[in-house]
């Protein structure tokens, strides 16, 4: 972007410098739109959108023959409708506000009223005031009284059809009690309270950070998980999803204040008609006021910008409209915007402050994320002492330093942000942040893998940040499959001290009595006994000798998910060959590091987050401990080529009496076959067990080869 050239006051551009910077603003502009608009990622706050229309406007008043064909001033903000929704034309097009700034912005919109219409100074101009929401703008079309159809804004003349997820929202009536006219279009905003937005938000977030653990285990993960930036931001993603059943878990609120297209006359003043608004149901603000003259229009927006910290949700300033509506038809537009209506703005929250720490947190994943502390400060009225930094790169783009005097922000933002330091004030002396590579909670290596902005505490098993996440996987189901130690349990065990490592789980016999005495564990509710520590402990017994892959894959050592961990148990077999192998490996180009790089399915990429892994001191200390506690059974050395099951494909279905269906298809996989789950042409045994269904059935019409479980085990060499 052309950021020295922004800098140049319009007024000593030269001719040339015009042109480039229209262009540049043209892009920036569209590019923030689609963003804004489509993606409903907006790529800037709306101070700065706004900056750079203004930056446009005034460049074009000064040199109006460089004015381009595709000059943002020509287009009303937004963008055409995404794909997946069906296209809406608006019966009147929904434009959007000029803007005005200050008593002196306003004092000009009047005028330029009076000076239209040609009033007398004795003329009052009466307003009404509503809070600007920052929300989404819809349109809803009333056909006799029913709600028929809905729309979003898109680009002011066509939006999309989102009339399903508009149907989802309990404040939108559905019909209108009379009298009204036949057809008729509502106008109002889609929009998400503070509150609701930051319980959104931190659950989001939640659903992010599993995502992101079972992409490290190597599981399949679904969809990106978005987490919205701004209240406006989650509002617009949630009414524009393509699933109205999500749409309608969603907490939004509607509230109405325009109208579009009306076959028939409603109201002759705005005020009038948002009482008619009202009547037929529809939430209206509050706090919407009909102001007597323009004189009063500056004191309400000082009341409001004063209240605006507590309101419920956020506005980004107020909407002042000419009461008279025959005084608006008179009066029209220009361009895009109304000449009967204005959008004054708050300044955007700013507020300077000293920046006293900035503190590494760890996360659940070992994801190291910068935070700033700072001297508390006031920002439009709610105080503020953190502010996240999101990641390295953040931190050096703004070269932002410890003792730095900072701007912060909230523009429409709940959460705020550091938008620059203030050069002039940096304490003498200061030094560029060095982001540390090594774990603030437990000073293992931090390390960021190329193409990744995130850096990663290493030390998985050992570090305290990461403990109940890893210790959580390691008993899990697929990894040791340790029953009756769920999330609780494990949580109560690193809170009471007694498990701190894998290992410790493996040792927690000689604790039984202390165990036996908490509450839940030891008595019922009953009073009765319970054998829950007994079970408890049986069951950590009984898996001191689990198959290799299991034991690899409980390590919980990135991107080492199931599938790898059995790769790796095959290739190896034995722990002991395997940890000797992966010390080797540490090194960069030795035998043992290329052997690993190139097992089918491995990779270098893989092999480097293994080699990260065991040069870690604390990791070999971790897993040598474990390995005291627990014997892995070797891999099993299958040469496929001499099994009746190589290369086939097979299907087992029904209950199996002498071994989990799981372990069959382990067996049946070690001996060279593919295990699939349905019945086709291509399958080659069917393993037959208790009470088998469809797919048996299936079997017998497709003439395939089924065995019996006995008939398999035998075949399969397991006696
Ligand atoms: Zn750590």
């Amino acid at each position: 972007m052309t950021a020295p050239l922004r800098s140049i006051p319009v007024d000593a551009l030269t001719e040339a410098q015009a042109a480039e910077e229209l262009a540049a603003l043209a892009e920036a502009i569209e590019t923030a739109d689609i963003a804004y608009h489509q993606n409903d990622a907006p790529v800037m706050t709306d101070a700065e959108y706004d900056a750079l229309r203004r930056r446009n406007t005034a460049i074009e008043a000064r040199f109006p023959a460089l004015k381009r064909a595709d000059s943002p001033s020509e287009a009303p903000p937004g963008a055409a409708p995404a794909a997946g929704f069906a296209k809406f034309r608006h019966g009147t097009p929904m434009l959007s506000l000029d803007n005005a700034f200050s008593p002196e912005d306003f004092a000009e919109f009047a005028k330029s009223i009076r000076r239209f219409l040609k009033l007398p100074p004795e003329e009052v101009l009466a307003f009404v005031a509503e809070p600007k929401i920052d929300g989404l703008s819809v349109n809803l079309l009333y056909e006799k009284g029913v709600f028929v159809r809905g729309a979003t804004r898109g680009d002011g003349t066509v939006g999309e059809d989102i009339t399903r997820n508009l149907e989802t929202l309990e404040e939108l009536p559905r019909r209108l009690p009379e009298p009204f006219p036949d057809a008729i279009e509502i106008r109002g905003e889609v929009f998400m309270t503070k509150a609701d937005f930051l319980a959104f938000h931190a659950e989001q977030t939640r659903l992010h950070e599993e995502r992101e653990r079972r992409r490290e285990r190597g599981e399949k993960v679904g969809e990106a998980v978005r987490i919205p930036v701004n209240p406006r931001n989650a509002a617009a993603g949630s009414l524009r999803q393509l699933n109205p059943e999500v749409t309608a878990r969603r907490p939004l609120k509607l509230l109405a204040y325009a109208q579009g297209e009306s076959s028939s006359p409603v109201a002759d003043t705005h005020s009038a008609y948002l009482d008619q608004l009202r009547a037929w149901g529809f939430p209206v603000n509050p706090l919407s006021r009909a102001l007597p003259d323009e004189t009063a229009a500056e004191a309400f927006q000082a009341e409001m910008a004063a209240r605006r910290a507590g309101l419920a949700y956020d506005i980004d300033g107020v909407v002042y409209k000419l009461d008279r509506l025959d005084w608006q038809a008179r009066l029209g537009f220009v361009g895009r915007a109304p000449r009967w209506a204005i959008a004054w703005k708050f300044p955007a929250e700013r507020a300077e402050t000293v920046l006293q720490e900035i503190q590494i947190q760890v996360g659940r994943t070992g994801a190291l994320t910068p935070r700033a502390v700072m001297q508390p400060v006031n920002v439009g009225g709610v105080m503020v002492q953190h502010a996240t930094l999101h990641n390295e790169d953040e931190i050096a783009r703004k070269d932002v330093r410890v003792g730095d005097t900072v701007i912060l922000q909230r523009a429409g933002d709940v959460i705020p942000q550091i938008v620059a330091v203030v050069a002039e004030k940096r304490p003498a002396g200061s030094q560029p942040f060095a982001f540390p590579t090594t774990c603030p909670a437990c000073g293992s290596h931090a390390v960021r893998p190329e193409g990744e902005v995130v850096r990663r505490c290493t030390g998985g098993l050992v570090c305290p940040a990461q403990t109940v996440e890893r210790l959580k996987h390691f008993v899990s189901r697929n990894a040791m499959d340790i029953e009756g130690l769920g999330e609780e349990n494990i949580l109560k065990l690193h809170e009471e001290g007694l498990v701190r490592s894998p290992a410790d789980i493996f040792r927690l016999a000689p604790h039984a009595e202390r165990m036996r005495g908490w509450e839940g564990w030891g008595k019922s509710a009953k009073g009765g006994g319970t054998r829950k520590v007994a079970n408890l402990l049986a069951a950590i017994e009984s898996r001191r000798n689990v198959p290799l892959e299991r034991f690899i894959f409980a390590l919980g050592i990135r991107r080492i998910g199931e599938q790898n961990a059995k790769l790796l148990a095959r290739h190896y077999h034995s722990l002991a060959t395997w940890r000797e192998k992966m010390l080797a490996a540490t090194t960069i180009g030795s035998e043992a590091r290329e052997e690993l790089g190139s097992i089918q399915g491995i990779g270098p990429a893989i092999a480097t987050e293994l080699a990260e892994f065991f040069a870690e001191r604390h990791n070999r200390d971790a897993l040598d401990d474990l390995a005291r506690e627990v014997s892995p059974t070797d891999a099993e050395d299958f040469s496929a080529s001499d099994s009746p099951f190589a290369g086939k494909v097979v299907v087992f279905t029904g209950t199996l009496e002498k071994t989990s269906r799981d372990e069959a298809e382990a067996v049946a996989e070690r001996l060279g076959a593919r295990v699939t789950k349905s019945v086709s042409k291509k399958t080659d045994f069917v393993v037959v067990g208790a009470d088998a269904g469809s797919k048996a059935k299936k079997a017998a019409e497709l003439n395939l080869r089924t065995l019996t479980e006995d008939e398999w085990r035998a075949m399969a060499g397991l006696g």
